[in-house]
């Protein structure tokens, strides 16, 4: 009888990790089963505790655009590595990280370097409650902006009620200032800024909600919120921790900029592709605002390991890379092969199927036509997408483990590892 090593890691891990994981998805409680224990990646690539190989479509959730080990990033690293891990003091190198984001997203005139999307989130809420005086924050729901204790909360029915928080350990008063309302419903906007006239700090969106598989904010209420911010003196926050360099080398905000001329929001919140794989976030602003914060202003803000010398060495690197022309035109035609290739399988299969992409991150929905908000996405038929996960696991292709989750590829997947991933498609729908 074969050993199955990830189910032995997964025991070990259950007795001293809660859940065996370190981030509550990766335990595949949506889905069901053990997760593989990853033990190492190369290009589109991971291999597991068994020795099983898998073409990755999580690409760590995000970061590794370029695929796993790409040889050039490696050796910034190798080096970087050499001259220090940590110091606590300032570096050049996070000064020219600094330049290369603020040339790519001219919505940012200064940016401060963290080190998760969570302390991006947070730091960019308080320095909009901070710059404007007010408390009160709109998010929307299915959108994820990290674990802050202020954004954890549940959407309430309509306005009349305030969100509860969605977490144990986060305190009423703590999230009574959140107003959280639907993705793409500007009557329901409209209503929040009557309102809370006057009181309104900002507005927090995903701007193509990657925690909701995957769903585009329509232009209409991209514009509408960037007015009614304006009106109401909110700002309105973007949040491209999963976007940022993603969907195009601009971000989201430069293709919403194509459809609505002049558009910029005006905090963006940015993480994983910055850091290609290393712990780096980031959030920026215009110059006035970004001055509020410590040691400048009155905003508190700080950490160890920002702008760490080794992440920002790897960031540097794969901005370096992802930068060279075409660089996204490229990666959004093979995730559009992907995606038109699993399209037709389940078309002939005869499933209910409908695809969205753009750049190197897509969504699937086991549904006729494709949901704006979060309660749509959720029509899914669970059952049938964990077994449609499941299915594709286990002839090694490795998508995100759970529906209302966005999908990932990378420079490094080919046009075979596309093709075979459509062909274990077409078996799998066979099984549904
Ligand atoms: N914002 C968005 C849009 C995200 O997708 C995530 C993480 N998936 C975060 C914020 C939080 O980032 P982190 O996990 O690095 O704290």
């Amino acid at each position: 009888m074969t050993i199955d090593k990830n189910a032995q890691l997964f025991e070990r891990a259950r007795q001293v990790i809660p859940g065996g994981v370190n981030s509550p998805v990766r335990a595949f409680n949506a889905v069901g089963g053990t997760p593989p224990f990853i033990a190492r990646a190369q290009g589109a690539y991971l291999w597991d505790a068994n020795g099983k190989q898998y073409v990755d479509y999580i690409g760590s959730w995000g970061p590794m655009i370029l695929g796993h080990g790409q040889a050039d990033v490696v050796q910034a690293v190798q080096a970087a590595l050499l001259d220090g891990f940590s110091f606590g003091a300032p570096t050049e190198r996070e000064v020219a990280l600094s330049e290369a984001i603020l040339r790519l997203i001219p919505s940012m005139e200064m940016v401060r370097l963290v080190s998760s999307g969570t302390e991006a989130g947070m730091s960019a809420i308080r320095l909009a409650r901070g710059y404007t005086g007010r408390n009160k924050l709109i998010k929307f729901n299915g959108c994820y902006h990290g674990h802050a204790d202020a954004l954890l909360v549940k959407a309430g029915s309509g306005l009349a009620t305030f969100g509860a928080s969605s977490s144990a350990g986060v305190p009423a008063e703590v999230v009574q200032d959140t107003v959280v309302l639907e993705y793409n419903d500007i009557a329901q906007l409209e209503e929040a800024f009557a309102k809370y006239e006057g009181q309104i700090a900002c507005v927090m969106m995903e701007p193509i909600a990657g925690n909701m598989n995957f769903v585009r904010a329509t232009p209409e209420f991209t514009l509408r919120i960037r007015q009614l911010c304006d009106a109401h003196g909110a700002l309105m926050i973007y949040d491209e921790v999963m976007t940022g360099f993603r969907v195009a080398l601009g971000g989201a905000q430069s293709i919403y900029a194509q459809q609505l001329p002049g558009f910029q929001p005006d905090i963006t919140v940015m993480g994983k592709v910055i850091g290609g794989g290393m712990p780096m976030a980031a959030f920026g602003a215009r110059r006035e605002i970004m001055e509020k914060l410590s040691p400048l202003g009155p905003v508190y803000q700080a950490g160890t390991l920002s702008g760490n010398p080794i992440a920002t060495a790897c960031g540097l690197k794969t901005l370096e890379l992802i930068s060279q022309p075409g660089f996204h035109e490229r990666l959004h035609a093979q995730t559009g092969k992907l995606m038109a290739g699993i399209k037709a399988e389940a078309d002939a299969a005869g499933i209910p199927f409908c695809v969205d992409h753009q750049g190197g991150l897509f969504g699937f929905f086991l549904l006729p036509e494709l949901p704006s908000n979060y309660d749509a996405v959720m029509k899914s038929d669970k059952p049938l997408f964990n077994k449609f996960f499941h299915g594709m696991l286990a002839r090694g292709h490795y998508f995100a483990p759970a529906l209302y989750e966005a999908g990932f590829v990378s420079s490094a997947h080919t046009d075979a590892d596309i093709t075979s991933t459509i062909e274990a498609a077409r078996e799998v729908f066979k099984t549904l």
